[in-house]
């Protein structure tokens, strides 16, 4: 049994009422560890060891708390295979995918912001003959990082790396579905030499933890991924008490595929983009619209490519969908088969739960899943599933494809497969997503800023937004 406790102030405690929630294994449905159930006197104690480090960590050199993430990059790369083994293990995602895209990147958050502050630079503004002006940007103090479950140490790190790098101490919660990575990390965090308090990791439900995190007084921002709702729950608490807040939320994104494309590319990235992960990135293209004179031709080389995708035990390295992250979300996933169905959709591809044999037949797996025949702005097409179910819909023209790719109330990321460069540009200009993939996904530059339109999140992360929101800005005007 994995035994996971909070990490506070340096060190490894238990929660304070003694509380503790079940970690499953999606692979297998089995429990298979413990973790925290903490509550607000946990909280409360993570934020006090946090004020107290702040002091000394923001006064130390910006190069030299770089210094220190650069290290925690290091030990992340040199327990790669543990911490991918932890990952599969904890998420159900397939442990080859966990070594080649969660781990890797949570080192690199990591390197990137421990490298980056030492080029974080402030601004000077010169007024003839009169003032200067010049802008200090101070570390906030205590922040909180909360973060779900699809991608656990990834998008934990991606928080935690820039509030660190900045001079800040941070109180996080990783998803309680997935804390084994973050749990590990608390020892990496040791054996780098981080000083006590300056990241504080505490396991618990989102109600629990979570809220105790976002009503802390002394909590400055919340930097939160996971659902639309649950972050319009989070600005609910957090605004009144005038807290900065970035929100990182879910999505619906479109692939536009037009005729004059290359179809191999746009076929195999789509079948990617769909089904990475089991379906279950924020940045998954879910609805796909096919130029009318190549849908055929798309369906076909797509359903031939999906019928190869291996679905089984995580563990072995031939397999290319694993495990939905719990048996919840399975049933949510299953229930939007059902009204696709119900929606008057063709099924395609899947549909059906998967009952691998062996040590794995009570697992959460569900076939990769494709439908057509939908109308663009039924719920099938307008909400999130964020599981391995994908919609094809052929569109005419370009305004056709433009409202039905902007017709929902989410507006995360998107992707357009042309040769046309000038109408791989106004397209692009004209989708509602914060991120837009031209021939491409998921290529990702951690200097750009990554965030959502409408209900996909308020803010951006990545680069200078993210050291900008994790400071605060002053102007210090001298008069000439
Ligand atoms: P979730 O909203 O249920 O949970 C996310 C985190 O918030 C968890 O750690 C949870 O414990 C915590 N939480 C829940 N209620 C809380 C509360 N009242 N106060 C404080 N914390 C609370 O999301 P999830 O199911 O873990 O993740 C899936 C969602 O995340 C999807 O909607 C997906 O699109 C979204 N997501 C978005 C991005 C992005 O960058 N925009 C990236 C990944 C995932």
């Amino acid at each position: 049994m994995l035994q996971i406790q909070n990490f506070i102030n340096g060190r490894f405690v238990p929660p304070a009422a003694g509380r503790y929630l079940n970690n499953i294994d999606p692979a297998t449905g089995q429990v298979y560890g413990r973790i925290p159930d903490s509550d607000a006197a946990d909280v409360a104690l993570a934020v006090q060891a946090a004020q107290a480090a702040f002091p000394a960590w923001r006064a130390r050199p910006a190069e030299q708390r770089g210094r220190l993430l650069v290290r925690i990059a290091e030990l992340i790369e040199q327990n790669l295979e543990r911490l991918a083994q932890a990952e599969s293990q904890d998420n159900g995602k397939p442990v080859a995918l966990a070594r080649v895209v969660d781990i890797p990147r949570a080192a690199s958050n990591f390197a990137f912001f421990g490298t980056g502050i030492s080029h974080f630079a402030s601004e000077t503004h010169f007024q003839e003959g009169l003032a200067l002006n010049y802008t200090v940007r101070h570390p906030l103090g205590v922040v909180g990082c909360i973060s779900p479950w699809n991608l656990p140490l990834y998008l934990f790190t991606w928080k935690i790396a820039p509030a660190l790098a900045a001079g800040n101490c941070v109180v996080a919660k990783p998803s309680e579905i997935t804390p084994a990575t973050a749990f590990l990390l608390g020892e990496l965090c040791q054996e780098a030499g981080l000083p006590a308090g300056v990241l504080n990791i505490v396991h618990g439900t989102g109600p629990g933890a979570g809220q105790a995190i976002v009503e802390h007084p002394l909590v400055k921002a919340i930097s939160f991924t996971g659902g639309t709702k649950t972050g319009e729950h989070i600005a609910r608490t957090a605004a009144p008490m005038f807290k900065k807040l970035s929100l990182e939320l879910g999505g619906k994104n479109p692939n536009v595929i037009f005729a004059d494309c290359d179809l191999a590319a746009a076929v195999s990235t789509s079948v990617q983009s769909s089904f990475s992960n089991q379906g279950q990135i924020c940045l998954c293209g879910s609805r796909i619209f096919i130029e009318r004179p190549i849908y055929e031709q798309f369906k076909a080389a797509f359903l031939a490519r999906v019928a190869t995708l291996t679905v089984g035990d995580p563990q072995l390295d031939t397999t290319r969908q694993g495990a939905l992250v719990s048996e919840a979300h399975l049933l949510k996933v299953q229930s939007y088969i059902d009204l696709a169905q119900q929606e008057g959709g063709t099924l395609l591809a899947g549909g059906q739960r998967v009952r691998p044999e062996g040590r794995c037949a009570w697992g959460f797996f569900l076939q990769p899943t494709v439908f057509e025949g939908l109308a663009p702005d039924c719920r099938t097409n307008r909400e999130e599933i964020f599981g391995p179910v994908v919609t094809l819909t052929p569109f005419d023209t370009e305004a056709e494809a433009l409202e039905w790719a902007n017709g929902t109330d989410y507006g995360l990321s998107a992707t357009i497969w042309t040769r046309d460069l000038d109408r791989a540009h106004r397209v692009a200009h004209q989708l509602h997503a914060g991120v837009v993939w031209i021939n491409t996904w998921l290529l990702r530059d951690l200097r750009t800023p990554f965030g959502g339109m409408k209900n996909s999140g308020v803010g951006r992360e990545g680069g200078l937004e993210a050291l900008r929101f994790f400071t605060e800005a002053q102007n210090v005007c001298v008069k000439l």
